[in-house]
């Protein structure tokens, strides 16, 4: 079968591989739909490491079972597979934080992934998808949908009357905003620096939307809009500068949480504003069980939309992700790989 191997930083081909093959706990999957993540972006620019290369990339997958062997799934079934495999015993697992395990299994970074033809996967992280969703759609949930709702119900806390302040609507922001929106939130600032996204972010629901300007400031502008800052702000960027820009948006007692991944050092405002302001700076990472199928569900009743997609062949795929990576082709939606 064919597959999309990262042997490093710029070194993505499509090779000929081996088939996969199932094991007691493991099901092959035919691939689908297989999205193209920030972190995948990050390895191929050098700021982000798999467990080993070369590997095949890809950790939203969404397919049918091909071969049940002794998983006792249906053949032809469309599901998508849940990100990250935790080993349920370490510390982390014990403390109900899976997502934080010490030997967690990523297919796509620690072993092979979907931007393949086919892939072999943990049988535990099969999800069926519900009828009616596009199985493209359906692949966001499990990555971009599941992130943004552990990040908005956990780690924001976010409540009911609340007001928020999404950065970056990528696929995770645009899931974010439409999920606070969803919750009751009292008002969705999206903030971005592509016009498009924002124009996306106003037909899901967001109240307002203020373009990023280079030189600009978001903290004051969020601040003018807001009386003095937000409840929560979320940043799905990565970049030092979001995140400062989302702890400058923030009311006194406010919560701000980072959930891009980058590679630059942070800094923001001095220790005494900290202090005499009580604000919380959180990090977020990936989701828990039951959240890909909750995010599911809001596709299948309409009450999420999955952030808008683009299409590439796995023929395709290297040129589209490389040129991703060198920042050429913004603004195109989320980058689904349909073999
Ligand atoms: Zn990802
Ligand atoms: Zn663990």
């Amino acid at each position: 079968m064919r597959a999309l191997r990262f042997h490093g930083p710029g070194e993505l081909r499509l090779e000929d591989v081996a088939d996969p093959r199932p094991s007691p706990d493991t099901v092959v999957i035919s691939v689908m739909a297989c999205g193209v993540c920030g972190s995948d972006l990050h390895f191929l620019d050098g700021t982000a490491r798999t467990g080993h290369v070369p590997i095949t990339l890809g950790h939203e997958i969404a397919g049918v079972i091909d071969d049940p062997a002794s998983s006792g799934l249906r053949p032809g079934i469309a599901v998508v597979v849940t990100v990250g495999a935790s080993c349920g015993s370490c510390r982390r697992c014990s403390e109900g934080r899976p997502n934080l395990c010490e030997s967690a299994t990523v297919i796509g970074i620690h072993a092979d992934g979907g931007l393949a033809d086919a892939v072999s996967v943990p049988v535990a992280a099969v999800v069926p998808i519900p009828t009616g969703v596009e199985p493209a759609a359906a692949a966001t949930a499990v990555d971009a949908g599941a992130t943004a709702l552990h990040a908005v119900t956990r780690t924001a806390a976010l409540q009911p009357g609340e007001t928020v302040l999404v950065i970056g609507l990528g696929g995770l922001g645009t899931y974010a905003a439409q999920i606070a929106r969803n919750l009751g939130a009292a008002r969705v600032i999206a903030a971005d620096i592509d016009p498009a996204a924002l124009d996306r972010a106003a037909l899901l629901g967001a109240d307002d939307c203020v373009l990023v300007e280079a030189g600009g400031s978001l903290g004051r502008s969020v601040k003018m809009l807001t009386d003095g800052g937000v409840d929560v702000a979320l940043e799905f960027v990565g970049r030092a500068a979001t995140v400062d820009a989302a702890v400058k948006s923030i009311r006194p007692g406010g919560r701000a949480v980072a959930v891009g991944v980058g590679p630059e050092p942070l800094v923001t405002l001095p220790p005494v504003l900290w202090s005499n302001f009580e604000y919380t700076l959180r990090g977020s990472y990936g989701s828990l069980p039951g959240d890909t199928e909750r995010v599911l569900a809001g596709l299948a009743d309409g009450s999420l939309q999955s952030p808008p997609l683009a299409r590439a062949t796995l023929a395709e795929a290297a040129d589209a992700i490389l040129s991703l990576s060198r920042g050429e082709s913004p603004a195109m939606g989320r980058l689904m790989v349909i073999p």
